[in-house]
């Protein structure tokens, strides 16, 4: 088989299990967030409400957050012209690593890519310490899971959640020098938080270290939106905190806060940390006004707790099966992959409703869900609407 069949085999293999990908073109409005225009949508005038952001907290349209980087690209000019070790360390992105390391209680942080590339980072760096073994929750994002594959470290993936399974795994690893826990606050397809604390009593007993990744509980959870290990007071126990700028904080990139020494043995040995040039200033000023209008946004995030209570609440009334939880991340569930695709293209095309199909393999073949996401800027009338609108469709589809 030629190359170009061989792509086409796999290409029609996806198309066929209805697992094949298509974009949703959007155009953003700062003033309409969280509604958003979509150039598939030919109804109405394309304007839809997105019920599927990862913009928890409205940032990215905040204008303290727009002016500041706004303000600083026109000072220093758009990219970074560098990596950091050659020519792109700005003043930028030191201020915003003390601002991130004073935000996690730890001694020092520093700004990666992404998420993605914060995750993989550290888990490969830390991971390929020789005698080294990962135990990792069995769903846990894709960059930890790739991150272990770099490291080609032994990995021990635990059952979700299971501080029990975890315990039996460590005890057989019980004489490994360099153990280390990675679990995540919140966990991304599910919406449900991660027992941290008791993952860390286990761990601590086995003087394994712990790494949690917060990315979707930054700005949203914790008193000053630090994230979950802050709302439970134990983010002194974790090793590293890893989060992403690009969720709840509405800007890009992704970081790490832990001691000096091994925020400083992943920046000198970490891959995706040297050969990558540094993100754009602009994007780093934008960060520390959003992380500073974020500690003071407790009203926003109990606002965001009530709502998400209330689209529970009203998921239930209408009988639409839903992971049970308590985040603002709502997993309605749909199981196959082509209904699940059909609910979420009738929401756009006939109710002005962006939330797309989440399919095989982001979530096991047969999980396929709508993964849908309340955000602080939401109204109640809004949920409202949504529940309604999606209770029509999917018993129209589902026959539930
Ligand atoms: N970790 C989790 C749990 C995620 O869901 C994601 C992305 O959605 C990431 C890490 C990557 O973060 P980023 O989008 O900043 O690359």
């Amino acid at each position: 088989m030629s190359l170009m069949e061989r792509v086409q085999t796999k290409i029609n293999g996806l198309k066929g299990d209805g697992n094949y990908r298509v974009f949703s073109i959007l155009k953003k409005s700062a003033e309409q967030f969280p509604s958003v225009k979509v150039s598939a949508n030919e109804k109405s005038d394309g304007a839809a409400l997105n019920m599927a952001s990862l913009d928890y907290m409205g940032m990215s349209v905040d204008t303290r957050v727009i002016d500041a980087m706004v303000k600083t690209a026109r000072e220093v000019g758009v990219g970074s012209g560098g990596s950091r070790n050659i020519g792109g360390t700005c003043q930028e992105h030191v201020d915003l690593e003390k601002e991130l390391a004073i935000w996690h209680e730890k001694e020092a942080a520093l700004i990666f890519s992404s998420g993605y590339v914060a995750n993989h980072t550290a888990v490969s760096v830390l991971g390929s310490l020789p005698d080294t073994v990962v135990f990792s929750d069995s769903l846990n994002h894709a960059s930890i899971i790739e991150g272990c594959r770099t490291a080609r470290c032994q990995k021990e993936i635990f059952d979700h959640n299971n501080p029990e399974d975890l315990r039996a795994r460590l005890q057989k690893c019980e004489n490994v020098e360099n153990k280390v826990v990675v679990v995540e606050s919140l966990y991304s397809m599910d919406g449900d938080f991660g027992k941290v604390e008791e993952i860390f009593d286990i761990a601590d007993e086995f003087s394994a270290s712990k790494i949690v990744n917060e990315v979707h509980a930054i700005g949203t959870y914790g008193p000053a939106g630090a994230g979950l290990c802050s709302e439970l007071g134990c983010v002194h126990r974790a090793d590293l905190i890893i989060g992403s700028l690009s969720k709840g904080v509405g800007t890009q990139g992704g970081y790490i806060a832990g001691s000096l020494e091994i925020v400083d043995f992943i920046r000198s040995f970490g891959y995706g940390f040297i050969f990558t040039c540094s993100l754009p200033p602009a994007i780093m000023k934008a960060a520390v006004e959003s992380i500073a209008a974020l500690k003071e946004r407790d009203l926003e995030r109990r606002g965001l707790a009530e709502k998400s209570n209330l689209m529970r609440h009203l998921l239930t009334k209408a009988s639409i099966p839903f992971l049970p939880g308590n985040s603002h991340i709502i997993p309605v569930m749909v199981g196959e992959p082509i209904p699940c695709q059909m609910i979420s293209n009738r929401l756009l095309a006939e109710r002005n409703i962006l939330v797309p199909a989440i399919k095989y393999p982001t979530v096991p073949k047969n999980g396929s869900r709508l993964r849908v996401t309340v955000t602080a800027r939401h109204t109640k009338e809004q949920i409202e609407a949504f529940v309604a609108n999606l209770a029509d469709i999917y018993k129209q589809e589902i026959g539930v």
